[in-house]
C-alpha cells in the first residue's frame, strides 16, 4: 500500500502514514509509521490503525509540532484575555495583571474587602466595590470570566461563593466566553468540576430546570445533551435576571453594575 500524505488541520504540517516497506524502513522494527514531513520526525506503530490515529495529532508526538501548537494556543489565550480587558474596561472595571510577588500584597489583610478565588489554578481574586479583578500570568481566561461573573453579574455586593449565586451567572459566563471568542469546547471542559448540586433546592426551580441533573452531579458528569440543556436553561435564567439581553444581534451578556 502506498504511503499517504495529508495536511494536518491543527498544525498545518504535512503528515505521512505508511507501512515500513513502502517508506523504506525495516518492517521488523515497526510495521507502520506516522511521519511529520515538515519537521522530519517519525513515530513507529505495530498497526495501521494506530499510525492513522496519530496522523490527526502530530502535536502529541512531533516535538516541534507540539511546541508550535503550544505557542499558538498561548497567543490565542492572550488575545482572549486582551478582549476581556477591553470588556472589563467598558463595564467600568479593571483587569489588573500583577506578578506573583506583587500579588502577595493583595492577600496580606490590608484590604479586608479583597477576596481570593478559591478554586483557581493560579493567583486570582477580586475587590467587588471598585470592580477590580487581579490576576497573575498563569491564570486561565475562563477563570477570569468566572470572577467577572462575581463582579459584574451580581448586585449582592459581598463576594460569596455560595452555589445559588454562582449558578445565577453560569449562562452569563458561557455568553462572555462566546463574546470574547473563547473556544467553547474548552470552556465547557473547564467547567467539569462545577458542582450543579444545590444543597437547598428551590422547589420551583427544580420544576423548571429538570430534576434529572440539578441535584446530582458535577457538570462534567452530565451528558453532552444535559450540558447543552443546562446552559440554555441558565441563559434563559440570566435573561430573566437582566444579566443577558436579547438583541437583534443575539444574546448579549451585560454588566448589572
Ligand atoms: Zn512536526
Ligand atoms: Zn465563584
Amino acid at each position: 500500500m502506498p504511503a499517504k500524505t495529508t495536511k494536518n488541520r491543527q498544525t498545518g504540517t504535512r503528515i505521512t502514514v505508511g507501512d515500513a516497506e513502502s517508506l523504506g524502513h525495516d518492517p521488523a522494527e515497526n510495521a507502520w509509521y506516522t511521519i511529520c514531513e515538515d519537521h522530519n520526525t517519525l513515530v513507529g506503530h505495530p498497526t495501521a490503525t494506530l499510525a492513522r490515529s496519530h496522523a490527526s495529532d502530530p502535536a502529541g508526538w512531533c516535538e516541534i509540532c507540539g511546541d508550535l501548537w503550544d505557542a499558538k494556543q498561548k497567543a490565542g489565550d492572550c488575545k482572549i484575555i486582551g478582549r476581556l480587558v477591553k470588556l472589563v474596561n467598558e463595564w467600568g472595571g479593571e483587569l489588573r495583571l500583577v506578578s506573583e510577588k506583587q500579588y502577595e500584597s493583595y492577600c496580606d489583610g490590608s484590604n479586608p474587602e479583597y477576596a481570593e478565588a478559591p478554586f483557581s489554578s493560579a493567583s486570582l481574586g477580586i475587590d467587588w466595590e471598585p470592580k477590580l479583578i487581579v490576576y497573575t500570568a498563569r491564570v486561565e481566561w475562563f477563570e477570569i470570566i468566572h470572577e467577572m461573573g462575581h463582579v459584574f453579574a451580581t448586585t449582592d455586593g459581598a463576594f460569596d461563593d455560595e452555589i445559588d449565586e454562582e449558578f445565577d451567572f453560569f449562562g452569563w459566563e458561557f455568553l462572555v466566553a462566546k463574546r470574547v471568542k473563547g473556544n467553547l469546547a474548552t470552556w465547557i471542559k473547564s467547567q467539569s468540576d462545577y458542582c450543579v448540586t444545590d444543597p437547598e433546592p428551590d422547589p420551583e426551580e427544580v420544576k423548571q430546570v429538570s430534576a434529572s441533573y440539578i441535584h446530582t452531579a458535577d457538570f462534567g458528569c452530565l451528558t453532552t445533551k444535559q450540558q447543552t440543556e443546562m446552559i440554555k436553561e441558565r441563559i434563559r435564567h440570566a435573561v430573566k435576571r437582566g444579566t443577558v439581553r436579547r438583541t437583534p444581534q443575539g444574546l448579549i451578556p451585560v454588566s448589572v453594575r
